[in-house]
């Protein structure tokens, strides 16, 4: 028998459990690791909780965790309650999922002033992550600007533009629904190095902005090179692209207005005490594509400033890290200890681009350690016996069902689910 640990229950450890899944079948036994009591990673706390037909992946991950060789073991910090060395020893393989929780920062003056967050703060606060329930974004001013090109940026946008109506049929958590009505913010300006043809922006969240019932997204023609230069882009950008020129054509008919500010590299922040204003520099494209600063700037007023730039891994002691993400060649960091997803190749792609890359690395360990050939780890009964002697009590599957049964039948009215987002609430229905 087999003994593999998988530590991070987002979709790049699911993945990789149901690839090693197949490959091993009754041969090994699979335990997915997370530190919250509750699984699913950014499925949980990082996709919108408007876009619920993304978030449903997780049946697909639900069908994992019930196979018979598959266990969750959540409320468990791998690095803190476990380390990575006690886990090799306990398991033939250990697969880091953990994802890239850090925002990357701007590296500019002025952004620890209160206003400015970031997008994985923003994010995480209106999806009932535990550490930024208590967040408080400063929705009181007019303006909000979001820092960024790529679709989390849009996400951000879109939430501060919505209104409560559009809201229906998605998991938001309660807390930022209040504080979303309340919002005085009327302009959310989307801040740009870079043109309409470096945006990492998909069609799909793009062209949903075009529709929101109280916000017009305003775009500059002049931002624009002539339409033909469009055509030699690959197929989805140009789409993104086409989009984005459409918006110049829309009727400003609508309150509230998500501005397209390209060409805009934020230099600073200012502002008596808090965040005000940022200071952006405007730039020209090189035909390397990359943007350069013309001297001159100007300020765009924002209260709350996003930034969407990017993130960055946890390290995790004695685990080899540069860059933003665990060292690794093609997934193996060295003997037995494996990483994918973003912990993996960094914080890009979509969640479906996390299946071959799971999917690799069990062929990895499958190569490595036929299925068939004896092991002699001790697996979950050897971390059960080491938590239990440092007081720590995982969560199964069936713990993180209750939780569910109990966060569906607390959901408000047109609501999927009122997610809890303090322990005390998960562990309250475990009755611990
Ligand atoms: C704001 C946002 C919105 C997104 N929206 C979309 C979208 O609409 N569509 C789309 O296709 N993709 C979207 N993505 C991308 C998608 O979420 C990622 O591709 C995917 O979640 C990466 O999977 P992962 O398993 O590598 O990491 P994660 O999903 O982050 O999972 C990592 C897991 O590891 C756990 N963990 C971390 N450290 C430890 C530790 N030390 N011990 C134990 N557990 C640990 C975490 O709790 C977490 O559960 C979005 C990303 C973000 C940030």
């Amino acid at each position: 028998m087999r003994h593999f640990a998988i530590v991070g229950s987002g979709p790049a450890g699911f993945y990789t459990a149901e690839a090693l899944e197949k490959a091993y079948g009754e041969a090994a036994r699979i335990d997915i690791i997370d530190r919250y009591p509750v699984p699913y990673g950014l499925i949980r706390f990082g996709v919108a909780p408007d876009h619920q037909s993304l978030k449903a992946v997780s049946k697909r991950y639900d069908k994992v965790a019930e196979c018979a060789a598959v266990d969750f073991v959540g409320n468990v910090y791998v690095g803190s309650d476990v380390s990575v060395a006690e886990l090799l020893d306990l398991y033939d393989g250990v697969i880091l999922a953990t994802g890239a929780p850090h925002d990357r920062k701007l590296g500019i003056p002025g952004e620890d002033l209160p206003g400015v967050v970031g997008s994985a703060e923003f994010v995480g606060w209106y999806n009932g992550h535990p550490d930024f329930a208590d967040l408080d974004p400063p929705l009181d001013g007019a303006n909000a600007a979001v820092i960024g090109n790529g679709n989390v940026a849009l996400d951000c946008a879109r939430i501060l533009s919505k209104t409560r109506h559009e809201f229906e049929g998605s998991d938001i958590v309660g807390h930022a629904l209040e504080a979303l009505e309340r919002s005085s913010v009327k302009t959310v300006t989307i801040l740009g190095r870079r043109g309409p043809h470096q945006i990492a922006m998909t069609p799909k969240e793009l062209g949903e902005l075009g529709h929101l019932e109280a916000a017009l997204p305003i775009v500059e023609p002049g931002d624009f090179p002539p339409i033909e230069a469009d055509e030699p882009l690959e197929p989805g950008l140009r789409k993104s692209v086409s989009l984005l020129r459409g918006f110049a054509d829309l009727e400003a008919n609508k309150a509230k207005r998500i501005v397209f500010d390209f060409f805009a590299k934020p230099v600073r922040i200012e502002g008596d005490g808090k965040a005000e204003r940022i200071i952006v520099e405007k730039t020209v494209v090189d035909e390397s594509g990359a943007a350069r600063g013309t001297g001159e700037t100007y300020a765009v007023p924002a209260s709350l400033i996003v930034t969407a730039i990017g993130y960055s891994t946890s390290p995790i002691d004695h685990v080899p890290f540069e860059g933003g993400k665990f060292v690794n060649q093609g997934g193996r960091i060295s003997d037995r200890l494996y990483a994918v997803g973003w912990a993996r190749r960094g914080p890009s792609g979509t969640i479906g681009t996390n299946r071959p890359d799971g999917y690799e690395v069990a062929g990895l360990i499958a190569a490595a350690m036929p299925s068939g050939s004896a092991g002699d780890r001790e697996g979950a009964s050897g971390l059960k016996a080491l938590l239990e002697g440092r007081g720590v009590m995982p969560t199964d599957f069936d713990d993180w069902r209750k939780i569910e049964a109990a966060e569906t039948a607390n959901a408000r009215q047109g609501s999927p689910r009122e997610k809890f987002c303090r322990p005390s609430g998960w562990f309250g229905v475990l009755g611990r």
